[in-house]
Protein backbone atom coordinates (compact mmCIF):
# COMPACT_ATOMS: atom_id res chain seq x y z
CA UNK A 1 0.00 0.00 0.00
CA UNK A 2 1.32 3.17 -0.74
CA UNK A 3 1.87 5.36 2.71
CA UNK A 4 0.85 8.51 1.08
CA UNK A 5 -2.86 7.13 0.27
CA UNK A 6 -3.15 7.27 4.09
CA UNK A 7 -3.14 10.60 6.61
CA UNK A 8 0.47 10.93 8.01
CA UNK A 9 0.78 9.95 11.72
CA UNK A 10 3.39 10.25 14.23
CA UNK A 11 5.37 7.48 15.84
CA UNK A 12 7.05 7.32 18.90
CA UNK A 13 9.97 4.85 20.04
CA UNK A 14 10.87 4.44 23.10
CA UNK A 15 13.09 2.13 25.17
CA UNK A 16 16.55 1.19 26.80
CA UNK A 17 19.88 1.39 25.63
CA UNK A 18 20.49 -0.85 22.63
CA UNK A 19 17.25 -2.32 21.97
CA UNK A 20 17.62 -1.70 18.71
CA UNK A 21 15.28 1.53 18.44
CA UNK A 22 17.50 3.45 16.10
CA UNK A 23 17.60 1.18 13.06
CA UNK A 24 13.68 -0.01 13.60
CA UNK A 25 13.08 3.39 13.80
CA UNK A 26 15.19 4.26 10.22
CA UNK A 27 13.66 1.45 8.28
CA UNK A 28 9.64 2.13 9.57
CA UNK A 29 10.59 5.59 8.38
CA UNK A 30 11.89 4.56 5.07
CA UNK A 31 9.24 1.88 4.12
CA UNK A 32 6.42 4.70 5.28
CA UNK A 33 8.26 7.92 3.59
CA UNK A 34 8.18 9.21 7.09
CA UNK A 35 11.23 11.75 8.35
CA UNK A 36 13.03 9.64 11.30
CA UNK A 37 13.97 11.78 14.19
CA UNK A 38 16.91 10.27 16.59
CA UNK A 39 16.51 12.30 19.84
CA UNK A 40 19.44 10.33 21.65
CA UNK A 41 21.61 11.95 19.02
CA UNK A 42 20.42 15.41 20.37
CA UNK A 43 21.31 14.74 24.23
CA UNK A 44 24.70 13.51 22.55
CA UNK A 45 25.99 16.27 21.08
CA UNK A 46 24.76 18.29 23.88
CA UNK A 47 26.66 16.55 26.39
CA UNK A 48 30.00 16.32 23.61
CA UNK A 49 29.55 20.05 22.93
CA UNK A 50 29.48 20.84 26.95
CA UNK A 51 32.55 18.41 27.49
CA UNK A 52 34.49 19.80 25.08
CA UNK A 53 34.11 23.10 26.17
CA UNK A 54 35.37 22.17 29.69
CA UNK A 55 31.46 22.07 31.63
CA UNK A 56 29.95 19.06 34.29
CA UNK A 57 26.54 18.13 34.08
CA UNK A 58 26.96 19.55 37.61
CA UNK A 59 27.15 23.18 35.99
CA UNK A 60 23.32 22.63 34.84
CA UNK A 61 22.58 26.26 34.10
CA UNK A 62 25.83 27.32 31.91
CA UNK A 63 24.71 23.69 29.93
CA UNK A 64 21.29 24.41 29.54
CA UNK A 65 22.50 27.88 27.94
CA UNK A 66 24.85 25.88 25.98
CA UNK A 67 21.77 24.04 24.68
CA UNK A 68 19.71 27.07 23.84
CA UNK A 69 22.64 28.35 22.06
CA UNK A 70 23.16 24.99 20.08
CA UNK A 71 22.41 24.83 16.58
CA UNK A 72 21.39 21.05 16.21
CA UNK A 73 20.85 19.78 12.61
CA UNK A 74 19.77 15.70 11.29
CA UNK A 75 20.48 15.41 8.34
CA UNK A 76 19.47 12.13 6.13
CA UNK A 77 22.16 11.07 4.01
CA UNK A 78 22.47 7.28 2.33
CA UNK A 79 24.96 6.53 4.94
CA UNK A 80 22.66 6.90 7.63
CA UNK A 81 21.99 10.14 9.51
CA UNK A 82 24.16 13.19 9.96
CA UNK A 83 24.25 15.34 12.91
CA UNK A 84 25.48 18.82 12.71
CA UNK A 85 26.15 20.92 15.35
CA UNK A 86 26.55 24.42 14.96
CA UNK A 87 27.98 23.57 11.02
CA UNK A 88 30.34 20.97 12.14
CA UNK A 89 29.72 16.99 11.18
CA UNK A 90 29.81 15.61 14.86
CA UNK A 91 28.08 12.57 13.63
CA UNK A 92 31.30 10.01 14.88
CA UNK A 93 32.35 12.05 17.87
CA UNK A 94 28.54 11.50 19.38
CA UNK A 95 29.37 7.79 19.70
CA UNK A 96 32.35 7.45 21.62
CA UNK A 97 32.57 5.94 24.77
CA UNK A 98 33.28 8.78 26.78
CA UNK A 99 30.16 10.40 25.34
CA UNK A 100 28.19 7.15 25.90
CA UNK A 101 29.43 7.07 29.43
CA UNK A 102 28.33 11.04 30.47
CA UNK A 103 25.64 11.53 28.13
CA UNK A 104 22.75 10.31 30.83
CA UNK A 105 23.70 12.85 33.32
CA UNK A 106 23.26 15.87 31.24
CA UNK A 107 20.25 14.30 29.73
CA UNK A 108 18.96 14.44 33.48
CA UNK A 109 19.17 18.86 33.71
CA UNK A 110 15.72 20.50 33.21
CA UNK A 111 16.47 23.13 30.85
CA UNK A 112 18.51 21.03 28.32
CA UNK A 113 15.21 18.55 28.24
CA UNK A 114 13.09 21.87 27.89
CA UNK A 115 14.98 22.45 25.21
CA UNK A 116 15.26 19.42 23.79
CA UNK A 117 11.62 19.18 23.87
CA UNK A 118 10.64 22.01 22.00
CA UNK A 119 12.55 21.03 19.59
CA UNK A 120 11.41 17.41 19.15
CA UNK A 121 8.00 18.97 19.10
CA UNK A 122 8.36 21.68 16.47
CA UNK A 123 10.02 18.76 14.22
CA UNK A 124 6.65 16.70 14.71
CA UNK A 125 4.26 19.34 14.20
CA UNK A 126 3.37 18.26 10.76
CA UNK A 127 3.35 14.86 11.54
CA UNK A 128 4.78 11.95 9.78
CA UNK A 129 7.41 11.50 12.14
CA UNK A 130 8.82 8.23 13.37
CA UNK A 131 11.19 9.46 16.77
CA UNK A 132 12.97 7.52 19.27
CA UNK A 133 14.20 8.23 22.29
CA UNK A 134 13.42 7.44 25.97
CA UNK A 135 9.91 9.85 26.39
CA UNK A 136 8.77 10.10 23.52
CA UNK A 137 5.52 8.72 23.89
CA UNK A 138 5.29 9.94 27.61
CA UNK A 139 6.44 13.36 27.74
CA UNK A 140 7.06 14.97 24.21
CA UNK A 141 4.57 13.70 21.97
CA UNK A 142 2.12 12.04 24.45
CA UNK A 143 -0.82 12.38 21.53
CA UNK A 144 1.34 10.09 19.00
CA UNK A 145 -1.02 7.99 17.10
CA UNK A 146 1.33 4.74 17.54
CA UNK A 147 3.29 4.13 20.69
CA UNK A 148 5.94 1.78 20.98
CA UNK A 149 8.00 0.39 23.74
CA UNK A 150 11.08 -1.62 22.69
CA UNK A 151 13.25 -4.06 24.96
CA UNK A 152 15.67 -6.64 24.37
CA UNK A 153 17.90 -8.63 27.18
CA UNK A 154 20.48 -7.01 28.42
CA UNK A 155 22.97 -9.04 26.91
CA UNK A 156 21.79 -9.05 23.54
CA UNK A 157 21.53 -5.22 23.85
CA UNK A 158 24.99 -5.40 24.70
CA UNK A 159 25.84 -7.85 22.47
CA UNK A 160 24.54 -5.31 19.56
CA UNK A 161 26.37 -2.67 21.01
CA UNK A 162 29.46 -4.40 21.19
CA UNK A 163 29.04 -4.89 17.60
CA UNK A 164 28.52 -1.51 16.08
CA UNK A 165 32.29 -0.59 17.75
CA UNK A 166 33.77 -2.76 15.43
CA UNK A 167 37.43 -4.38 15.23
CA UNK A 168 38.36 -1.91 17.89
CA UNK A 169 35.67 -1.80 20.50
CA UNK A 170 38.00 -0.50 23.66
CA UNK A 171 35.84 -1.98 25.72
CA UNK A 172 35.09 -5.52 27.06
CA UNK A 173 31.52 -7.04 25.90
CA UNK A 174 31.10 -7.40 30.22
CA UNK A 175 31.49 -3.87 30.52
CA UNK A 176 29.94 -2.13 28.18
CA UNK A 177 27.30 -4.45 29.76
CA UNK A 178 27.61 -2.99 32.86
CA UNK A 179 27.70 1.01 31.43
CA UNK A 180 24.50 0.25 29.72
CA UNK A 181 22.78 -1.03 32.83
CA UNK A 182 24.26 2.10 34.73
CA UNK A 183 23.05 4.47 31.71
CA UNK A 184 19.43 3.14 31.83
CA UNK A 185 19.26 3.19 35.54
CA UNK A 186 20.00 6.88 35.86
CA UNK A 187 17.69 7.13 32.62
CA UNK A 188 14.73 5.32 34.56
CA UNK A 189 15.67 7.34 38.19
CA UNK A 190 15.94 10.89 36.74
CA UNK A 191 13.13 12.79 38.13
CA UNK A 192 12.25 14.84 35.20
CA UNK A 193 11.13 12.61 31.52
CA UNK A 194 12.33 9.26 33.00
CA UNK A 195 12.37 6.09 30.61
CA UNK A 196 8.90 4.44 31.73
CA UNK A 197 6.97 3.08 29.29
CA UNK A 198 3.83 4.81 28.34
CA UNK A 199 0.73 2.70 29.43
CA UNK A 200 -0.83 3.03 26.30
CA UNK A 201 2.38 1.71 24.07
CA UNK A 202 2.68 -1.41 22.33
CA UNK A 203 5.44 -3.44 23.88
CA UNK A 204 7.88 -5.32 21.82
CA UNK A 205 10.47 -7.63 22.94
CA UNK A 206 12.99 -7.76 19.99
CA UNK A 207 15.41 -10.64 21.27
CA UNK A 208 16.12 -13.02 18.77
CA UNK A 209 13.73 -11.16 16.10
CA UNK A 210 15.59 -8.78 12.95
CA UNK A 211 15.56 -5.39 13.04
CA UNK A 212 13.20 -5.66 9.32
CA UNK A 213 10.74 -7.56 11.21
CA UNK A 214 10.21 -5.95 14.10
CA UNK A 215 10.19 -2.55 11.96
CA UNK A 216 7.33 -4.18 9.47
CA UNK A 217 5.31 -5.07 12.32
CA UNK A 218 5.57 -1.38 13.12
CA UNK A 219 4.89 -0.03 9.95
CA UNK A 220 1.90 -2.78 9.87
CA UNK A 221 0.32 -1.02 12.70
CA UNK A 222 1.24 2.37 11.84
CA UNK A 223 -1.10 2.44 8.38
CA UNK A 224 -3.67 0.50 10.19
CA UNK A 225 -4.09 3.48 12.43
CA UNK A 226 -3.89 5.57 9.38
CA UNK A 227 -6.16 3.93 7.84
CA UNK A 228 -8.58 3.80 10.47
CA UNK A 229 -8.75 7.86 10.97
CA UNK A 230 -9.19 7.89 7.38
CA UNK A 231 -12.08 5.72 7.40
CA UNK A 232 -13.52 8.06 10.23
CA UNK A 233 -12.61 11.31 8.38
CA UNK A 234 -15.06 10.10 5.46
O1 LIG B 1 19.32 6.68 22.20
P1 LIG B 1 20.73 6.88 22.72
O2 LIG B 1 21.28 5.67 23.39
O3 LIG B 1 21.64 7.46 21.69
O4 LIG B 1 20.55 8.01 23.85
C1 LIG B 1 21.64 8.50 24.58
C2 LIG B 1 21.16 9.05 25.91
O5 LIG B 1 20.42 10.25 25.71
C3 LIG B 1 20.23 8.16 26.74
O6 LIG B 1 20.93 7.21 27.52
C4 LIG B 1 19.52 9.19 27.61
O7 LIG B 1 20.29 9.54 28.73
C5 LIG B 1 19.42 10.38 26.70
N1 LIG B 1 18.11 10.49 26.07
C6 LIG B 1 17.07 11.03 26.80
N2 LIG B 1 15.84 11.23 26.23
C7 LIG B 1 15.63 10.88 24.95
C8 LIG B 1 16.67 10.30 24.18
C9 LIG B 1 17.90 10.11 24.78
O8 LIG B 1 17.25 11.33 27.98
N3 LIG B 1 14.44 11.11 24.39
Amino acid sequence: MNPHQTPRINIAIDGPAGAGKSTVARMAARDLQYIYVDTGAMYRTVALKAMESGLTADDAVRVTELAERLDIRLIPGPEGQKVIADGEDVSSRIRSLEVNRQVSHFAKIEGVRNRMATLQRRMAKEKGVVMDGRDIGTHVLPDAELKVFLTASPRERALRRFKELGDNPGVTLEQLELDIADRDRIDQEREIAPLIRAKDAKLVDSTGRTAEEVASEIVEWGLAIARTISAEEK
